[in-house]
C-alpha cells in the first residue's frame, strides 16, 4: 500500500484512475511532468518510442496498482523495438506486486514516455488524516519504490504536515517543507510551487490521495514528477462527471462492478458466510456476531433503506456468485424497506437461482408477520432455507449450518 493511505472507506474503496489520467490532472495544475503517449499494442509502444526520438524511453503499465517498477511493469528501453517487446510483455501478463494480491490485475493500456536522467528521488503525497480531520502533506527525500520500507522502518525521514483547513497550504510552509527536503535555490522555490500545484489539484478534484512518487532531479537539474496517482472521494464523485468518465472499469472485480450498478454497497471478504443487511450499522454488527460464533463473513453488504425486489435479487446473485459462500444470513430490520418486500425477493432469487446452500433468515420490523407467511409458504419450494427468531440465533443456525 502506498505511504499516503487514507483511513480505509467503511463502503468500496475510493475511486481510482489511471497514472496517465492523473499526470494531466497534476499537469493541468503547473507541475511539470513529461509528455507521454497513451498506447494499446505493441506497435503503437514501437511507434511512440520514435516519436519521441529520445535515445531512453520508458514503458510503464497503467493498472489500479502501485508497486509496478519491482514487479517488471516499468521499463526502460533504448530502441522501438525494445519497447515493442515490454509492451507485448506486459500485455500479455497480468501484474502481480505487493499491493495487488495473488491473482494481480490485467493489463490492457499502456504509456510511453521519454526516459529521463534520475539524479535523485524524493516523495510527494497528500491525502486527509482522520485522526486531525484535516487534509495533511507528506514528503519525504528517500522518495521512489522503497518509500513504504523508508516508512515503516524510518518513519523520521517522513515529513507529515497537517494543514489549517480554511487556509490549505501557505506558500511559506511549501517552501519551509522544500528546504527541509534539502532543496536549494531555484530548485526549492520550484519544489514549493509542485506542492502548491499537488494541493490545488487535490481540493479541485475532491480527492482522497495524491502522490507523486518520485518527483525526481534529473541530471541536468530539472523537477520532474514521474509518476502520479490519485483516488477521489465517492460521496463528492457527483460534482465531478470528468472525473466518473475516466474510470476503467476493466480494473475492478467483476462483482465490485455489478454491486456498484445496483447501488449496493459491497465490498468481497475471504470468509463463507454471505451476509444480506440493510444499514451499515447492522451490516457490521451482523459481521461482528458471525465471527463471535466462530465463522467468518464471505462480504459485506448493506442493501441500502430504499432498496427493490430487483436491488434484493442481485445481491443473493452476487453472494451467491462468490465460490467462497457455503451459507448465507440474512438480517434485514425492515423500516423503508418492509420484510414482506424481502422476503418476496428471497423466494423470487430462490426460484431463480436456486439456494444449494443453507440460507438463514433474521426479519425484524414492518410488515415482519406477513414476511413470515410468505417464507413459510415457500418452504417446501426452498428447503435450505431456515428462519431465525434474533441475531444469535441466526448466527448460531447459520454457523452450524456452515459446519455441518
Ligand atoms: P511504481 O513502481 O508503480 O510506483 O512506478 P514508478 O512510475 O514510480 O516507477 C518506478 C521506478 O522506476 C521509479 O521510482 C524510478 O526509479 C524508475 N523510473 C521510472 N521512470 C523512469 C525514467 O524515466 N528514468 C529512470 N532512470 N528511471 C525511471
Ligand atoms: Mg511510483
Amino acid at each position: 500500500m502506498s505511504i499516503a493511505r487514507s483511513t480505509p472507506a467503511l463502503y468500496r474503496p475510493a475511486m481510482k484512475i489511471h497514472e496517465y489520467q492523473a499526470r494531466q490532472i497534476l499537469s493541468d495544475a503547473g507541475v511539470p511532468v513529461p509528455p507521454a503517449e497513451v498506447v494499446r499494442t505493441p506497435d503503437e509502444a514501437a511507434a511512440a518510442f520514435k516519436l519521441f526520438s529520445s535515445p531512453m524511453c520508458v514503458v510503464k503499465a497503467q493498472v489500479y496498482a502501485g508497486g509496478r517498477g519491482k514487479a517488471g511493469f516499468v521499463k526502460l528501453v533504448k530502441s522501438a523495438d525494445e519497447a515493442r517487446d515490454a509492451a507485448k510483455f506486459m500485455l500479455t501478463h497480468r501484474m502481480i506486486s505487493n499491493q495487488t494480491g495473488p491473482e494481480g490485475v490485467p493489463v490492457s493500456v499502456l504509456i510511453v514516455a521519454p526516459g529521463v536522467d534520475i539524479a535523485k528521488e524524493y516523495y510527494l503525497g497528500m491525502t486527509i488524516d482522520r485522526a486531525r480531520n484535516t487534509v495533511t502533506l507528506i514528503a519525504s527525500a528517500e522518495g521512489g519504490v522503497e518509500i513504504e520500507e523508508v516508512a515503516a522502518k524510518s518513519p523520521e525521514k517522513v515529513l507529515k504536515l497537517p494543514l489549517h483547513p480554511l487556509m490549505g497550504l501557505q506558500g511559506y510552509q511549501a517552501r519551509e517543507v522544500a528546504y527541509q527536503l534539502g532543496f536549494k535555490d531555484k530548485l526549492a522555490a520550484e519544489a514549493a510551487k509542485v506542492m502548491m500545484g499537488l494541493s490545488k489539484a487535490f481540493l479541485k478534484t475532491d480527492a482522497s490521495l495524491a502522490e507523486i512518487n518520485p518527483l525526481v532531479i534529473t541530471n541536468d537539474g530539472k523537477l520532474l514528477a514521474i509518476d502520479a496517482k490519485f483516488n477521489f472521494d465517492d460521496n463528492a464523485l457527483f460534482r465531478h462527471k470528468d472525473i466518473i468518465a475516466m474510470e476503467d472499469e476493466s480494473q475492478e472485480k467483476p462483482l465490485d462492478v455489478r454491486a456498484k450498478k445496483a447501488n449496493l454497497n459491497y465490498i468481497a471478504l475471504d470468509g463463507t458466510i454471505g451476509c444480506l443487511v440493510n444499514g451499515a450499522g447492522l451490516a457490521l454488527a451482523t459481521m461482528d456476531i458471525i465471527k463471535l460464533h466462530g465463522a467468518e463473513p464471505a462480504n459485506f453488504l448493506d442493501v441500502g433503506g430504499s432498496v427493490t425486489a430487483d436491488g434484493a435479487i442481485e445481491a443473493f446473485r452476487i453472494i451467491l456468485s462468490d465460490p467462497k459462500v457455503k451459507g448465507i444470513l440474512v438480517n434485514i430490520f425492515g423500516g423503508i424497506a418492509k420484510c414482506d418486500l424481502i422476503a418476496e425477493a428471497l423466494v423470487k432469487a430462490g426460484r431463480e437461482v436456486g439456494f444449494k446452500l443453507p440460507v438463514v433468515v433474521r426479519l425484524e420490523g414492518t410488515n415482519v408477520d406477513k414476511a413470515r407467511e410468505i417464507l413459510k409458504g415457500a418452504k417446501a419450494e426452498l428447503p435450505t432455507l431456515q428462519t431465525a427468531t434474533d441475531l444469535t440465533d441466526a448466527a448460531k443456525k447459520v454457523t452450524a449450518a456452515v459446519a455441518a
